[in-house]
């Protein structure tokens, strides 16, 4: 038996109802992060192949946990999507990436990243709001729509119609989808044969692959889309995805995700 915080108690098995006990405690954990405002965006620059040149950014969520220092998406985007947490944790990120998109245009505008990536899961793709609090999110704070990037998975955008009817009012809108790690999906191709994208993304795991990384990027230019690397890590992946053709790549080579403040600064060092 456990004591339960209003003093009944609860009796359960090992298993899976104490892991149902405990996910109901983390849940609670992370409903309270939300509404104390721990969650944060941490922005990864997207550079020019050749020439590492700032080109866009990604929008990557932490929490600043107040005992555990900031804890890494891994650690809770399972539980959120789960739970159903995502639609208001991805309701946060979604705004606060095209605030602070808005605020670098207003502010900096030679500086600026052309454009701001915000990862999408399918929970939120299936809320029939989801196209309208996009555009809330773009006339709020003022951002173009060409430039927000949404990217989706095969995992996401396989959730029928209201997915598929989310992703067709965002292009109506004039976002801009990307496919995220292309290629580790069981049927990504089957994907891209049905859903129009605008970028494609190389899962990390194939950057040391060429017969895998030239395909793609052919993929993608027959389908008249922008092709990125990501993961990239070594000066000399960078040289052979540049190479191979890229004209975009991401990567801890490149830069790590960045606080907003660092990004201008990234603007100015060619690498
Ligand atoms: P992702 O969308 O594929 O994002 C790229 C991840 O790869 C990031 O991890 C980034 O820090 C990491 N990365 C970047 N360059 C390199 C590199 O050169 N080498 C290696 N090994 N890793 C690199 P992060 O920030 O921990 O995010 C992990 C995943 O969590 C993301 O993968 C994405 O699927 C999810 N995620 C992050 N933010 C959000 C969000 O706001 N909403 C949703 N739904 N998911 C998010
Ligand atoms: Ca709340
Ligand atoms: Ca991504
Ligand atoms: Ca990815």
């Amino acid at each position: 038996a456990k004591a339960r915080g209003d003093g009944s108690w609860q009796y359960y098995l090992p298993g899976m109802q104490a892991r149902g006990v405990e996910q109901e405690a983390a849940t609670a954990d992370l409903a309270a992060a939300l509404d104390a405002g721990e969650f944060f965006l941490l922005y990864q620059p997207v550079v020019t192949l050749p020439g590492g040149a700032l080109a866009g950014v990604e929008a990557l969520v932490r929490r600043r946990h107040p005992v555990r220092g900031p804890v890494p998406p891994g650690e809770f985007i399972g539980l959120a999507e789960q739970s159903g947490l995502i639609v208001e944790l991805g309701r946060f990120v979604l705004r606060e990436a095209c605030a602070q998109m808005a605020a670098w245009h207003r502010d900096r505008p030679a500086d600026a990243p052309a454009s701001i990536s915000v990862n999408v899961s399918a929970r939120q793709l299936q809320e029939p709001g989801f196209a309208a609090e996009v555009a809330a999110a773009l006339g709020d704070s003022g951002l173009q729509p060409d430039r927000l990037i949404v990217e989706i998975t095969e995992s996401t955008a396989v959730g029928g119609g209201a997915t598929a009817e989310s992703l067709h009012r965002l292009r109506r809108l004039g976002v801009r989808l990307s496919l995220d790690d292309f290629g580790t999906g069981a049927s990504t191709l089957t994907l891209l044969a049905n859903c129009p994208v605008d970028q494609i993304k190389l899962d990390r795991s194939f950057v040391d692959c060429d017969v895998i990384a030239s395909a793609v990027l052919e993929l993608a230019r027959g389908f008249g889309v922008e092709a990125v690397a990501e993961g990239v890590e070594t000066a000399e992946q960078a040289a052979r995805l540049a190479a191979l053709g890229y004209g975009r790549a991401q990567g801890f080579h490149f830069a790590h995700p960045l606080p907003a403040a660092g990004i201008v600064a990234v603007a100015h060092q060619a690498v």
